[in-house]
């Protein structure tokens, strides 16, 4: 029989796509620069037994797959490959178990993370992870992708979360990872290897995930610097102070003007960064914290320092930070880089960012996560600029080896995927990577999953 006829007869009707109009719809993810192939055909199973049988059929034809789940990757890792079955866990969206004792939630991986936290709210819990991209991403590519966010300098990454795992291995085996305890060492940390694996080495169908409690509140304050040397001493400063900042942002002065352009929210145009600063600690602690935190931003020399404990003004404040994407996506083709320099270096790392887009006439807007030193340092193709493209993929290039002069890291939170490859082995070096070939080998000897990305 062949691969379509099996691969039909494996699922129910319905879940298998070969129609252009269809499959097209799945070879892109958001990154956009990157040109993604044409699948073979599109699989959607609705449970673990059916992608387990697709699995199996495909590797019996030696087919490659493509695990995907909302299709947000930003460094083309869910993109279509030529030839390659792409399977969606679009239709595994249950929430399957949720346990307000032990703050334990058991999803299926193509619940959005943002209906994780939804579906605890009334049980006074929150999942903590907080992707920018959190109401259209879903928790199989944010266990597969390791994915950070907004608030992660205060609640960790999504590996911090990640109690138990369903996988289904290259051949269509189907194991199972983890322990719902809060401590458990028995056998290897196999749950840590699949998260942040980008789809290489199994396809994850089911998800155990801690949650936290929901905090009663948020005390916000904003703050402008006039160098990015100031900038880099408050966040310098307040990590030092022994604060716990639930979230702290930093933006460029490209970025600043981007915003103020699209809201007239009254941001200073002039500054060179631009500091959030958000403290969720129980009342009257969130209180002392902002104070702390504004004092340490003005003796750093913040030209202009404001605090709210108003939801609706740290909320605008917050959209304004999360917004940038689209706002960047309206004006041209953003091309999102993701480094990461321990804290201290940030203000090096947007110097050399601003000295590398002058030198290749590119147009750069940083911002991230100053809490973790997580910079995002994108590259503004303009529609009406045939040769900016190839500029601003120069600059890239550039950006990554300065990060990684400064001892940094070469993604922070998005992955490898296909865009950064070629810059792992600087990173690892040569004997790291060569042991994670022979893990991607005993895993997956035909190299069937995610073809073509980092391993
Ligand atoms: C505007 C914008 C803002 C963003 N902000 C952030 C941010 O703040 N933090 C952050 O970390 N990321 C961010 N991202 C990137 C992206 O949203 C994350 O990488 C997210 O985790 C991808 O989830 P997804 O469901 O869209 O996965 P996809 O794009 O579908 O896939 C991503 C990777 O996961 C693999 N994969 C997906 N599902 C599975 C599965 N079930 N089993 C095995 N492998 C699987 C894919 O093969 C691929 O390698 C942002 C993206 C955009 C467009």
């Amino acid at each position: 029989m062949s691969l379509l006829t099996e691969l039909e007869a494996a699922m129910p009707s319905g879940s298998l796509a070969t129609d252009p109009d269809v499959t097209d719809r799945y070879r892109f993810d958001r990154t956009t620069w990157v040109e993604p192939g044409h699948p073979l055909a599109v699989a959607i199973p609705g449970t673990r037994a059916e992608v387990a049988a697709a699995v199996k059929v495909a590797a019996a034809h030696r087919v490659p797959i493509v695990p995907r789940g909302a299709g947000s990757s930003l460094c083309a890792g869910s993109q279509a490959v030529d030839g390659a079955l792409t399977l969606s866990t679009e239709k595994l969206d249950r929430v399957l178990d949720l346990d307000p004792v032990d703050e334990l939630i058991t999803v299926e991986p193509g619940v959005l993370n943002a209906e994780v936290s939804a579906a605890t709210a009334d049980e006074g819990l929150f999942y903590p992870p907080d992707p920018a991209s959190k109401t259209f991403c879903s928790i199989g590519g944010n266990v597969a992708t390791n994915a950070g966010g907004l608030c992660c300098v205060k609640y960790g990454v999504t590996r911090d979360y990640v109690q138990r795992l369903e996988v289904v291995l290259a051949d269509g085996t189907v194991i199972e990872t983890g322990t719902d305890t809060i401590k458990g060492v028995a056998g290897l940390d196999l749950t840590g290897l699949f998260v942040g694996s980008e789809g290489t080495l199994g396809i994850v169908t089911r998800v155990g995930l801690r949650l936290r409690r929901r905090p009663d509140g948020a005390a916000t304050a904003v703050a402008a610097f006039p160098t990015l040397a100031s900038a880099g001493r408050a966040v310098a400063d307040i990590a030092a102070s022994g604060l716990a900042p639930s979230l702290l942002e930093i933006m460029d002065r490209a970025t600043i003007n981007l915003v103020e352009d699209a809201t007239n929210m009254g941001l200073d145009r002039d500054a060179a960064a631009l500091l959030l600063v958000q403290s969720d600690s129980p009342s009257p602690l969130r209180g002392q914290e902002m104070d702390a935190a504004t004092v340490l931003c003005d003796a750093a020399g913040a030209s202009y320092v404001a605090a709210t404990d108003d939801p609706d003004e740290a909320d605008q404040l917050l959209q304004a930070r999360r917004m940038v994407g689209w706002v960047l996506e309206e004006l041209g083709e953003p091309i999102w880089d993701d480094v990461g320099v321990r804290r201290s270096r940030i203000p090096q790392l947007l110097a050399r960012i601003e000295d590398i887009a002058a030198r290749h006439d590119a147009e750069a807007f940083t911002f991230g996560h100053a809490g973790d030193g997580n910079m995002h340092p994108v590259l503004l193709v303009r529609r009406n600029d045939p040769d900016a493209r190839r500029r601003a993929l120069a600059a890239f290039d550039d950006i990554i080896e300065a990060t990684l002069e400064l001892g940094g890291t070469i993604t922070g939170e998005h992955g490898v995927g296909s865009i950064k490859a070629g810059f792992l082995e600087r990173e690892l070096g040569g004997a790291n990577l060569e042991l994670q070939r022979r893990i991607k080998r005993t895993l997956d000897p035909d190299g069937l999953l995610n073809p073509g990305r980092w391993l």
